[in-house]
C-alpha cells in the first residue's frame, strides 16, 4: 500500500524559540486508519497543523525533518491547497458556524473545496446516511443543538470536501461516551466502506485503540512508541506508562 503520509524526524517551534516537536517519524499508508496517542501538550496538535502546513498562521514553523503528504513536501503548499489535494483537517473540535443550520454548515466544507452542486447533493447525502440525526435537525441552527450533533456536523463537514486523508483533533473531547462510541463507529465505517484515511489525536485512548489500526504515542514532542492498535492496547505496562492508565 502507498504511503500518503509521512513525518521524517519532525521538530517544530513556535515563536522561534518554543519547541513542540523534538523529533516525530511517522508513517500513515493508503486506506490505514491511525491514532495519536498522548498527555495533554505532548504536542498531537501540533503535529497534525503541521501536517496541513497550518503552523505558520500561528508564528510557528517546522524547523527541522521533512512531512510528505502524497510524496510532496507540505511546506510547498499552502493550507487551500491541501485541501483541494484532499488533506482535511477538522481540528478545532466542533467549531461550527452558529446561526447557519447544520445544513448549511456543511454545504460549507463543500465551498471550500470548490465542489458543484451534484457533489454537494452526493455529500449530504452521504453525511445523512453516516449521521441520520443530522438529517432530523438539518434545518435547526447549530448553536441550537447538542455538543455531540455539532462535532457531527463539524465531521460531517469536513466530508463535504472529500477527504483522502481525514485529520480529526480529540473528537470524543466533551462528549458523553455513547456519542463517543457513536462518531466513532461512524469514522471505522468510512474506512472501511470507502477507504478513507485517518488520522485521529486523541486523548481518549481506550477508544482510540479498539477503532484505529494502528497507533503513535507522543510524548513531550518525541514519538516514543508505535505498534498496532491491538497490540499496544493489550499491553498494561504502555497504558500505565503512557496512556493515563486507560
Ligand atoms: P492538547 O491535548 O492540550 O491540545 P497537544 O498534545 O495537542 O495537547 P499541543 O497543543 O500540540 O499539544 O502543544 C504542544 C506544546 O506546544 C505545548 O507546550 C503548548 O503549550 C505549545 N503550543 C501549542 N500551540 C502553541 C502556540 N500557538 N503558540 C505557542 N506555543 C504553543
Amino acid at each position: 500500500m502507498s504511503v500518503l503520509l509521512e513525518f521524517r524526524d519532525v521538530e517544530a517551534s513556535y515563536g522561534g524559540a518554543i519547541a513542540a516537536l523534538h523529533g516525530v517519524s511517522l508513517s500513515l499508508a493508503e486506506g490505514e486508519f491511525a491514532a495519536l496517542l498522548g498527555a495533554n501538550g505532548a504536542g498531537k496538535t501540533t503535529l497534525l497543523k503541521a501536517a496541513s502546513n497550518l503552523l505558520p498562521a500561528e508564528r510557528g514553523r517546522i524547523s527541522a525533518g521533512h512531512i510528505l503528504f502524497d510524496g510532496q513536501d507540505v511546506t510547498a503548499h499552502d493550507p487551500g491547497d491541501h485541501l483541494r489535494r484532499g488533506l482535511v483537517p477538522v481540528l478545532e473540535g466542533r467549531r461550527c458556524f452558529k446561526n447557519l443550520t447544520i445544513e448549511e454548515n456543511l454545504i460549507t466544507g463543500a465551498i471550500g473545496r470548490g465542489l458543484r452542486r451534484t457533489s454537494i447533493a452526493q455529500g449530504l447525502e452521504q453525511v445523512y446516511d453516516l449521521f441520520p440525526r443530522l438529517k432530523e435537525r438539518r434545518k435547526v441552527a447549530a448553536g441550537l443543538t447538542s455538543g455531540g450533533e455539532q462535532q457531527m456536523a463539524a465531521i460531517g463537514r469536513g466530508l463535504m470536501a472529500r477527504p483522502r486523508l481525514f485529520v480529526l483533533d480529540e473528537p470524543s473531547m466533551g462528549l458523553a461516551p455513547l456519542v463517543v462510541t457513536e462518531i466513532f463507529e461512524a469514522l471505522t465505517r468510512l474506512n472501511v466502506e470507502t477507504g478513507l484515511t485517518l488520522l485521529v489525536a486523541e486523548q481518549n485512548s481506550a477508544v482510540a485503540l479498539k477503532h484505529a489500526h494502528n497507533a503513535t504515542v507522543i510524548e513531550n514532542g518525541r514519538s516514543v512508541l508505535q505498534g498496532r492498535a491491538a497490540d499496544l492496547a493489550a499491553r498494561s505496562d504502555i497504558r500505565d506508562s503512557y496512556l493515563g492508565g486507560a
